[in-house]
């Protein structure tokens, strides 16, 4: 299997580089990768900036809402890219066009190559609830493809947010929910480790093997204090130190 799952926030020229280069590298000898576009309201504008971006990876992006056959289409391709956005949206689509095995079959029997930012990274997972994102639709189910055995929460950061009212103005505490009491809460109910990936890392995956690229990212467990590991760190299924 090759996945590469992001967490986004590119917003710099170094990272953008970097997120070009490991696309490349994970989509290398693709001709033909199927971009699934339904995170967004707006599918055809979406694909067209992401085919932009892609500019001379060497692939052609092809959005998945183009093709008059998907299923069809997902036999035919040599790679899947889904697209950040709203992970309800894209959820629900996926459900709602029967997308879900197909995926998780061309990915884990074929290994046909795939690549998820964000919104794409949290359905590689085996259920959507970590997600930061806004309940804006009704989804049939919160299963996602089970590719990493694992939970993701993308945009992680550390501690509470201090934020200025205007551009000059003093930083000021905000006292919300931080990401590891969220996350905690998912772990009320629910057993499976989470990773949560600062801005601008990756997880380069193979079937049992999950290197850490770019920047930092935290493991959190049931009842346990956050570990926060460096980039360059390679970790097991259940997200120990290999
Ligand atoms: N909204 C995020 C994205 O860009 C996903 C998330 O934060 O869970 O796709």
């Amino acid at each position: 299997m090759r996945v590469l799952l992001g967490s986004g926030g590119i917003g710099i020229d170094e990272r953008r580089t970097l997120y070009q280069e490991l696309m490349t590298e994970n989509f290398l000898e693709c001709e033909r990768v199927i971009f699934v576009p339904f995170a967004s309201h707006d599918y055809d504008g979406y694909t067209k900036r992401m085919q932009e971006f892609a500019g001379q990876a060497g692939y052609e992006l092809v959005g998945l809402h183009e093709c008059q056959d998907p299923l069809a289409a997902i036999e035919a391709m040599d790679g899947i890219y889904v697209g950040g956005g709203n992970t309800w949206l894209l959820v629900r689509a996926l459900h709602d066009r029967g997308l879900i095995e197909p995926i998780r079959e061309a990915v884990l029997q074929r290994g046909v190559p795939y690549a998820g930012v964000s919104a794409g990274a949290n359905v590689a997972c085996p259920s959507m609830q970590t997600t930061n994102d806004m309940a804006i639709t009704m989804v049939p189910s919160f299963e996602t493809f089970g590719i990493v055995p694992f939970q993701i929460n993308p945009h992680y950061y550390p501690g509470g947010i201090w934020y200025r009212e205007t551009e000059d103005g003093e930083f000021q505490q905000h006292f919300g929910e931080t990401r590891a009491r969220r996350v905690s809460e998912f772990h009320e109910t629910n057993n499976t480790p989470v990773i949560g990936l600062y801005e601008g890392s990756f997880l380069r995956c193979t079937e049992d093997n999950f290197e850490l690229i770019g920047n930092k990212a935290a493991v959190l467990r049931k009842g346990e204090e956050p570990v926060t590991h460096e980039p360059g760190v390679f970790l097991r299924g259940d997200l120990t130190a290999a």
